[in-house]
C-alpha cells in the first residue's frame, strides 16, 4: 500500500493531467468536469465496462432546494429546509460545511444532470415503497414526512429518480439511466477511458505531491503519471472483509449492497500518505420488505416492545434494527392490514413477506414466536388503545397510518435480514481534496463518492450516495483539473 517514490518510476507508460481511479458515478462526474475545466482526463477501471454499483443501483439522486422537477410536481422546498433535514437525519456528526455546499448547489446540479442528458420524468410517486412503481421521477425517499423530520423542517420529497421503462432492480436500474449519459457525456468530451486497469499504488514527488498511480493490467504493472491531479472514485471497503472488522463489524457476513470491487483500496492507498478518514463505522441498512407492510403492522424486537415509528424510511428502520436491537425483529400485523398491503403492493416478489407464524391471539402468537409472556400483549394493548384515537403517542407514526391490530394476528421474522454498505471513507475537504489527519490537503490527491465520509455520517436518506458521489466527484474533477 506504500506509495512509489517518481523517483522509483524508470518511465511512464501513460500520462494525462487528470487520472480518475473508478468509472462509478463519482468517477464518471469528476472526469466531465476535469474535461470541461480543459484537462486531458484518463479514468482507469478496473472491471471491464463503466458503471460499478451505480449502474446497478435503484439510482434514487437525492436533490431538493426546488428543483425543476420537484416545482413541476408542486412541492416548494428550500436549500434551507433540505439542510436542517440532512443535519438532523444524516448526524450524529453531519458535515456542516458539505452539508450546506451540497444544498445550496442542489438545483444547479439537477440541471447539470438534465443538461448531461439523464432524464425525470415530472410524476411524483406518494405510496410507502422503496422505489417507485413504475418511471416516475420523484418521491420521499428519507423519512421527510415523518416523525420527528417532518417537525424539524418542512417536508419535501428529494429522492429524483432518472427515467427508465420496465426497470428491474439489480438488472436494469435507473441508476443505469444515470451512469450512461454521464459516460456519454464524458466521451464526446474526449475523456479515455482504460479498462480492467486495477490501480494499486499511488506515486508521490520528493516533497509529497501525489504525481501518479501504479496499475495492473493482465497482469502486467502500469505507471501512468498525472500532471495535475489524481482522483479517488473507487468506492467503499463493504467488500473487504478485515476493514467491515476493524470499522463496521455488523456489516460482517451479510449481503452488501455494493459490487465487489468496493475492497477499500481508496482508503488504504491514501492512509499510507497520512490521510485521515471519517465515520468509518456508519452503514446504510436495508430491510428487504415493501414498506407498504411495515407501515400498516409493529416492527417489534425480541422483547416484544416497539422501538420505532413504522412510518419513517424503512432504511431507518433497518438501521435501528441492526444496531439497537441486534437485528433480532418482527413485523406483526392483522389479517386486514396484511391484504390490504398486498392488494397495493407494487413491489417484486422477494419484497413480500410470508408470516412465519399466525394465531387466533396474541398470546398465542406470541408464545409461539418465543417472546416474554405478557410483553407482546401489553405492546398490543397500548398500541390499540391509542390507535382507537388514531394516535400513536409514544412512537408518533401518522395518524393515516394508525389503526387498532385485530383479530388473527400474523408476524414476519425479520431476524437477521438486514443487509448494507460502509458509509465512511477518507475525510476529504468541500472540493474532494483528501485531507491530511493535520487537517491539511495532500497535494495532488483528490476523491469523492463512497471512497469518501460524505453527507452521511450515520443516518441515510435514499439517493444520498448517487447525490454526494457525483456533486462531490464534480468538485474534485474541476479541482484535480486545476494547473499546478
Ligand atoms: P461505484 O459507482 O461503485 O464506482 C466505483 C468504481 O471503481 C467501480 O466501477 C469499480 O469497479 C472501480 N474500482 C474499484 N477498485 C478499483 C481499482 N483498484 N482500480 C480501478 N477501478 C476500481 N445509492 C443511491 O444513492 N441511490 C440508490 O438508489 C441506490 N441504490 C442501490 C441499489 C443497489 C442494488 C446497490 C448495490 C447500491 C445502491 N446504491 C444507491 C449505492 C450506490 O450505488 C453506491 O454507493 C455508489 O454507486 C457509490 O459510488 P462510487 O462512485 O463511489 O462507486
Amino acid at each position: 500500500m506504500r506509495p512509489y517514490t517518481a523517483a522509483d518510476i524508470e518511465a511512464w507508460d501513460l500520462t494525462a493531467d487528470v487520472v480518475i481511479a473508478g468509472y462509478g458515478v463519482a468517477g464518471a462526474a469528476a472526469a466531465v468536469e476535469a474535461a470541461r475545466a480543459g484537462a486531458e482526463v484518463l479514468v482507469l477501471e478496473r472491471a471491464g465496462g463503466w458503471g460499478g454499483a451505480a449502474a446497478l443501483a435503484g439510482g434514487f439522486v437525492y436533490l431538493g432546494g426546488g428543483t425543476a422537477l420537484q416545482r413541476a410536481c408542486g412541492f416548494d422546498d428550500s436549500p434551507e429546509a433540505m439542510a436542517a433535514f440532512l443535519m438532523a437525519a444524516m448526524g450524529p456528526g453531519a458535515d456542516q460545511a458539505k452539508v450546506s455546499a451540497y444544498c445550496e448547489g442542489s438545483v444547479a446540479h439537477y440541471d447539470w444532470l438534465v443538461e448531461c442528458g439523464v432524464p425525470f420524468k415530472p410524476v411524483f410517486y406518494g405510496e410507502p415503497a422503496w422505489e417507485p412503481a413504475a418511471d416516475e421521477g420523484l418521491m420521499y425517499s428519507g423519512g421527510e414526512n415523518a416523525h420527528p423530520f417532518d417537525e424539524i423542517a418542512p417536508p419535501a420529497p428529494r429522492g429524483h429518480l432518472p427515467q427508465m421503462e420496465n426497470k428491474r432492480t439489480g438488472e436494469r436500474g435507473g441508476g443505469y439511466m444515470l451512469m450512461k449519459p454521464l459516460v456519454d457525456t464524458a466521451e464526446r468530451l474526449g475523456v479515455e477511458a482504460r479498462y480492467g486497469m486495477r490501480i494499486e499504488r499511488l506515486v508521490v514527488e520528493r516533497d509529497g505531491t501525489v504525481c501518479g498511480v501504479v496499475a495492473r493490467t493482465y497482469g502486467e504493472r502500469v505507471t501512468v503519471r498525472a500532471r495535475r491531479g489524481v482522483v479517488l472514485a473507487t468506492g467503499g471497503f463493504t467488500y473487504d472483509e478485515e476493514m467491515l472488522a476493524a470499522h463496521a463489524p455488523r456489516l460482517l457476513g451479510r449481503a452488501g449492497a455494493a459490487v465487489e470491487e468496493h475492497d477499500g483500496i481508496a482508503v488504504k492507498l491514501a492512509q499510507a500518505l497520512g490521510a485521515g478518514v471519517a465515520h468509518m463505522d456508519a452503514c446504510e441498512v436495508a430491510l428487504p420488505m415493501d414498506p407498504q407492510y411495515l407501515i400498516r403492522g409493529m416492527v417489534v424486537n425480541d422483547q416484544g416492545q416497539r422501538f420505532i415509528n413504522e412510518d419513517t424510511y424503512p432504511g431507518r428502520i433497518g438501521q435501528a434494527a441492526l444496531f439497537q436491537q441486534d437485528d433480532q425483529t418482527f413485523l406483526v400485523l392483522d389479517e386486514e392490514g396484511f391484504e390490504e398491503a398486498r392488494r397495493v403492493s407494487a413491489a417484486p416478489e422477494f419484497l413480500q413477506p410470508r408470516p412465519a407464524w399466525v394465531c387466533a391471539s396474541a398470546s398465542g402468537l406470541a408464545a409461539e414466536m418465543g417472546l416474554p409472556p405478557g410483553a407482546l400483549e401489553a405492546t398490543l394493548d397500548v398500541y390499540n388503545r391509542h390507535a382507537e384515537n388514531g394516535r400513536d403517542p409514544l412512537l408518533h407514526k401518522a395518524a393515516r397510518w394508525v389503526r387498532p391490530l385485530r383479530g388473527p394476528l400474523g408476524a414476519v421474522d425479520l431476524r437477521g435480514m438486514t443487509a448494507g454498505f460502509a458509509l465512511g471513507g477518507l475525510a476529504t475537504g468541500a472540493d474532494g481534496e483528501v485531507l491530511h489527519v493535520d487537517g491539511s490537503p495532500i497535494p495532488g490527491l483528490y476523491a469523492a463518492g463512497r471512497a469518501t465520509a460524505g453527507i452521511a455520517a450515520w443516518g441515510y436518506a435514499s439517493g444520498i450516495s448517487l447525490g454526494d458521489g457525483s456533486f462531490f466527484g464534480r468538485r474534485a474533477g474541476r479541482a484535480a483539473a486545476r494547473k499546478r
